[in-house]
């Protein structure tokens, strides 16, 4: 962070989620001085997708005094590569579920400036190293509850990028290998699959199915529950809806064991819609925990949720992405 920072003292960076996209301007204390969003979603090809976040850019960046102010563009993306700047085959992107993306090239050649992706969940993490709740750790495990399931895994201090860029798709760990649901990965039994918000809204959707007492949910149809109705009704004290959470927190907890004898983190940090619902999410989850664990990780690891709201956590880790990056 010197050389021409006084010259081009911001970084755009991106939060690419499977319905938001979300861009901040962010200087280099991590105070994010602009930001904008666009809906993922409403485009089909990239191309659509890229010049319609250039758009929503400009008005941002015109506030900071022009595209001149802007030393790069850093990403957080689903299945985002760091080492290639590609988002290859993300299951929950419209654009981006057949191929390979070369999402940074296509920013950096309508802005003219260098662009620098990783997956959306490293995103997090490294924010929330910079910024949040994980300053000084230098062992945790970000977990993302959003339209998917997130990981970001950092070891020794360093985010595990592995051989090929891709390291870290805890939400893709098969926890049900018997009768699994059908995850966007193509496969069965995914921990996404049950403990996203869309795996909210479809828990939710079993129980009503096979149970017949009451419940607030009743009162739409099937397909039109997601995980905020989910969540609105346990916030009034809907029974099988605060169960829908106790089932997703278990099976969380029980993830988190597995995690814990990979790389024995100090934290496990939630970030994310469902982390929301609170003690009805965490309560089940650390108890699941304990009862799956070995004995030598059971009480050592902290629970935490992001204390940066919003969106900001995983903006600003993409922004910090952008300013490691070192132009000629
Ligand atoms: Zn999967």
């Amino acid at each position: 962070m010197e050389g021409n920072n006084e010259l081009k003292p911001y970084v755009i960076g991106l939060d690419l989620g499977g319905t938001n996209s979300v861009f901040g301007i962010v200087d280099s204390r991590g105070d994010i001085k602009a930001t904008t969003a666009i809906k993922t979603q409403a485009y089909e090809k990239v191309e659509d997708y890229v010049a319609a976040s250039v758009e929503a850019i400009h008005v941002i960046v015109d506030q900071v005094g022009g595209l001149d102010k802007i030393k790069a563009m850093g990403i957080g993306a689903p299945n985002g590569n760091y080492y290639t700047g590609t988002i290859e085959f993300a299951p929950n992107l419209k654009w981006g579920h057949t191929g390979i993306v070369p999402l940074a090239d296509l920013f950096s050649k309508a802005l003219g400036i260098p662009v620098a992706l990783t997956n959306d969940a490293n995103a997090a993490a490294i924010g929330e190293m910079t910024y949040g709740v994980a300053r000084g750790m230098k062992n945790f495990i970000m977990l993302t509850l959003g339209t998917g399931v997130g990981s970001g895994i950092v070891i020794n201090g360093q985010v595990v990028y592995g051989c090929d860029g891709f390291a870290g798709e805890l939400g893709h760990v098969i926890m049900r290998r018997d009768n699994g649901r059908p995850c966007g990965c193509g496969r069965c039994g995914c921990l996404e699959a049950y403990c996203s918000a869309t795996g909210v809204a479809r828990t939710a959707r079993e129980f009503l199915a096979t149970r017949d007492d009451a419940s607030l949910l009743r009162e739409y149809k099937p397909e039109d529950i997601t995980s905020l109705e989910v969540s609105i009704a346990a916030g009034k004290g809907d029974a099988l809806a605060k169960e829908v959470y106790e089932f997703t927190g278990k099976m969380l907890g029980e993830a988190c064991a597995d995690f814990a004898a990979f790389s024995s983190p100090e934290a496990f940090i939630f970030f994310g819609g469902l982390t929301k619902a609170g003690d009805l999410l965490m309560e089940p989850l650390v108890k699941s925990y304990k009862e799956h664990s070995l004995t030598i990780f059971r009480d050592k690891p902290k629970f935490l949720i992001s204390v940066l709201d919003g969106s900001s956590a995983a903006v600003l880790g993409a922004s910090a992405v952008g300013w490691d990056i070192n132009p000629d």
